[in-house]
């Protein structure tokens, strides 16, 4: 009794310097469908069932110091990639399977990062969020959180410490570019719902800022340029299929949005990954913004595949505005309350995320750098 219609687009790129050939391949689920598979069956358990990281990870819950375990190296990948260990630790892909002190270590800023307690252990509270999606922007980058573990301690105020960050030396897109413009990969032949998401998504970010988006007929000389892309795409960023790496973004004025073409996107929040949802936050990306450890900010580095989550909050404001000011064509004013809309279907909720007041400020020199969402 579902709606199924999910479009395929295959297609053997022979676009750009950087990428040869790229074969590119999209499900898109169509508004008001779910899974393409004709099973009514909940799209979560599919995700979770599918979640080949959670096969790495989930018997490493309770691990301690010293211990050693199957799967330890891989949590070491993961935290490498994220920043939370820097290549001086130890070589990139030759961790070893024991719990050790750089581990140790990179949990406990994990955890505070998002809000834990940083018991430096893998605790179930904090294997539950590695599991969850995310952008795989790395937290931390050239040693610099930009999330909690990277805020100054405060000796002024209890309630004036703000969480939206930067891309090292605070890039932004130069006040003449104020009209700017995206184009989507000619390859990809999007339809124009697909579209139109994108359009809703930079009107988001316009509706709060200068800044005005508009779609330009050519790609190559668009500001900003949307495509989806598989595998190795000539960026250093590869893209590894059905529920790994789903999309990354560049900071200004780079202008590159690319999205996995593997994955199930949902254009309308149900079913996939919501297509929108992604989109907001590497828009965040695209503009300059890092992440942010208030949970209901966009720029909260993960989103679960079952929400849909578009609308900025506060943190996402006040960030953005640091950047580039204000709507002077009187757009939305910085909500009072988080007002990230999320759709729930299951249990899965992350908790009661800390929405704190703002100073602006200009202290964090920024952080962040090639966004990344990981469907763990
Ligand atoms: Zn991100
Ligand atoms: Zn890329």
């Amino acid at each position: 009794m579902k709606l199924i219609k999910a479009t395929h687009f295959i297609i053997i790129s022979t676009f750009l310097l950087i990428s040869p050939i790229t074969a590119f391949k999209v499900v898109l689920s169509s508004p008001n469908a779910t899974l393409g598979d004709g099973h009514d069956h909940d799209h979560g358990e599919y995700l979770e069932e599918s979640n080949q990281w959670k096969n790495y990870f989930e018997n490493l819950s309770g691990c301690a110091f010293g211990d050693e375990a199957q799967g330890l190296a891989r949590l070491k990948q993961y935290f490498h990639h994220f920043g939370y260990i820097d290549d001086h630790d130890e070589k990139l892909m030759n961790f070893s399977d024991v719990f050790d002190s750089a581990l140790q270590s990179a949990l406990k800023t994990y955890q505070t990062n998002f809000n834990l307690p940083p018991s430096g252990a893998i605790d179930a509270a904090t294997l539950s969020q590695i599991l969850r999606p995310r952008c795989g922007v790395p937290d931390i980058i050239n040693g610099s959180s930009t999330m909690n573990s990277g805020k100054p301690t405060n000796h002024n105020s209890l309630h004036s410490t703000a969480h939206f960050s930067f891309f090292p030396g605070q890039p932004r897109w130069a006040p003449f570019q104020q009209s700017l413009t995206y184009a989507f990969f000619p390859g990809n032949n999007l339809t124009d719902p697909i579209k139109a998401v994108f359009r809703r998504a930079f009107s988001r970010w316009a509706a709060v800022t200068p800044l005005t988006f508009s779609e330009a007929d050519s790609y190559p000389e668009a500001d900003m340029k949307i495509g989806f892309f598989v595998g190795d795409h000539g960026d250093g960023e590869p893209f590894d299929g059905v529920l790994g790496t789903l999309a990354h973004a560049f900071s200004p004025p780079d202008g590159r949005f690319h999205l996995d073409g593997a994955e199930e996107w949902a254009v309308d929040g149900v079913g996939g990954v919501d297509l929108e949802s992604v989109a907001v936050h590497e828009i965040g990306h695209l503009l300059g913004l890092g992440h942010s450890s208030v949970e209901e900010a966009i720029m909260f580095p993960t989103i679960s595949s079952r929400r849909r989550k578009v609308e900025l909050a506060r943190d996402d404001v006040e960030g953005i505005q640091v950047l580039y000011g204000e709507n002077p064509r009187g757009g939305a004013a910085v909500p009072a309350a988080p007002t990230t809309q999320e759709r729930e279907r299951s249990s899965d909720e992350s908790g009661g995320g800390r929405l704190r007041g703002g100073r602006r400020w200009g202290f964090w020199g920024g952080i962040v750098g090639v966004g990344v969402f990981i469907l763990l």
